[in-house]
């Protein structure tokens, strides 16, 4: 009978062979740039292939040639990243940045159009407003509460609207956890598409994924992820992937196998040990964040919390969240009574929770949106996004979460404590 394996039954055993590495149950890191030929016939068969010289026949797979090209680990790796998302192919590289880099320079060329969600990680932000921009291409921002017909119009008042050849989307959004609509996203890049041209759609599934998110079913054509955050998961490497049809993630190889960032085979091999415990750390840490976002609710000392599963009912966000997602995630924001300095008490405060950025690791974190991960977003938009002086954002991890909201509760009274006494001098 036919049965389908889940992808967390596959993540210690597949697309590896013991007995190709002396019966090892786990892979042995390949730390290897280059690899030996049979013969100089198998050495032009494999370079036929890596270079498109010809189709590849029915039982031949592609051969080991060099660590830039393929690495065991490398290949290992990216099959197994394929099965969460239900992707056909995969790409890994050296960081999030990079991934998200040599797509946007695939799939974007001088003149052309970008329509991408904000706010987006800062490096991203970054790499749009200079980067593309001094090379020629064009961009759009569009925020969660736009509707369809808003975006469209605001593409065809352009004046570059045949030129649209990249929608991008960071979803939820960092660090407000605002959800953009992927089905919405598809629907305009259909639009914007013909026989010619089409516009492909990439989402950058860093902040949920990809266990309680696969944007392919709806609609996406590249999934992109900072390995370093969930995936890696223990804050202890620097990694980025790309998942997709074969098709696309050809082509995001082939600029990889010219950019030359990869992943190393070291990487490869603790994101491979890391693959198999993601779901029972990503399911923990969300169980976690549940307990704590409930409490920071119900906090006097909070005004508003940024959690999924605290959407307002019947509202747009929650219809496209109960869609997109299947978990509220693990990631938490909220702002506090009071300014910067009621958060830098807080955080100051904090003993288990450490004081650094970076998300989706064992253990939690926390820091100060506006002043540290989007300290380079402008006034303007800070206050659009609303990202502001009383926002804190925790990266909830696997701990006890008695402890967690133990250490959040010290941290409120000094707080507390703070504002007594500044009370009192205002008497005196
Ligand atoms: C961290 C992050 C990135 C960048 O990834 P690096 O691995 O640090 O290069 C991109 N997008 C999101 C949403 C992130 O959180």
């Amino acid at each position: 009978m036919k049965h389908r394996m889940h992808p967390e039954s596959l993540m210690m055993t597949y697309g590896y062979k013991p007995e190709l590495s002396e019966g090892a149950v786990k892979p042995p890191i390949f730390q290897t740039s280059t690899f030996v030929f049979k013969t100089a016939e198998e050495g032009k068969a494999h370079f036929e292939l890596a270079y498109g010289l010809r189709e590849k026949e029915l039982s031949e797979e592609q051969g080991l040639i060099y660590s830039r090209i393929n690495n065991p680990n490398l290949e290992i790796l990216e099959d197994r990243l394929c099965l969460w998302d239900k992707a056909s192919d995969a790409a890994v590289f050296e960081s999030g940045m990079s991934a998200i880099s040599t797509v946007l320079l695939e799939f974007l060329k001088p003149g052309d159009l970008l329509l991408y969600s904000s706010p987006t990680y800062g490096g991203t932000d970054h790499f749009i407003h200079h980067y593309l921009k001094d090379i020629g291409v064009h961009s759009i921002g569009i925020t969660a509460d736009m509707e369809q017909d808003e975006i469209v119009r605001a593409i065809d008042q352009s004046g570059y609207a045949d030129k649209l050849s990249l929608i991008y989307l960071e979803t939820p959004a960092n660090p407000t956890n605002a959800i953009i609509d992927i089905e919405m996203a598809s629907d305009i890049a259909k639009i914007y598409s013909n026989e010619n041209k089409k516009v492909h759609l990439a989402v950058d599934n860093t902040y949920m994924g990809p266990i309680w998110s696969q944007p392919l079913k709806h609609g996406a054509d590249l999934v992109i992820y900072s390995a370093t955050k969930y995936i890696g998961g223990h804050s202890d490497l620097i990694a980025g992937a790309v998942v997709g049809h074969y098709d696309v993630i050809k082509r995001v190889k082939t600029l990889r196998t010219f950019l030359g960032n990869m992943a190393s085979p070291n990487t490869c091999w603790l994101l491979l040990r890391s693959l198999e415990t993601l779901k029972l750390r990503m399911e923990a840490q969300a169980r976690n964040a549940i307990m704590v976002a409930e409490f920071l609710n119900e906090h006097p000392l909070v005004e508003k919390v940024y959690y999924p599963s605290l959407l307002k009912e019947g509202s747009r966000a929650q219809k496209i969240y109960r869609r997109q997602y299947t978990s509220p995630g693990a990631m938490v924001s909220f702002d506090m009574r009071g300014g910067e300095k009621e958060a830098f008490v807080f955080l100051n405060q904090l003993k288990l929770i450490k004081l650094a950025v970076s998300l989706g690791s064992t253990e939690s974190l926390a820091q100060h949106p506006a002043t540290m991960t989007h300290a380079g977003v402008s006034p303007e938009d800070k206050l659009k996004f609303g990202i502001s002086d009383k926002m804190v954002r925790l990266s909830i991890g696997v701990e006890n979460y008695k402890d967690l909201i133990w250490d959040i509760t010290n941290a409120f009274e000094a707080v507390a404590k703070m504002e007594q006494l500044e009370d009192l001098n205002l008497m005196s």
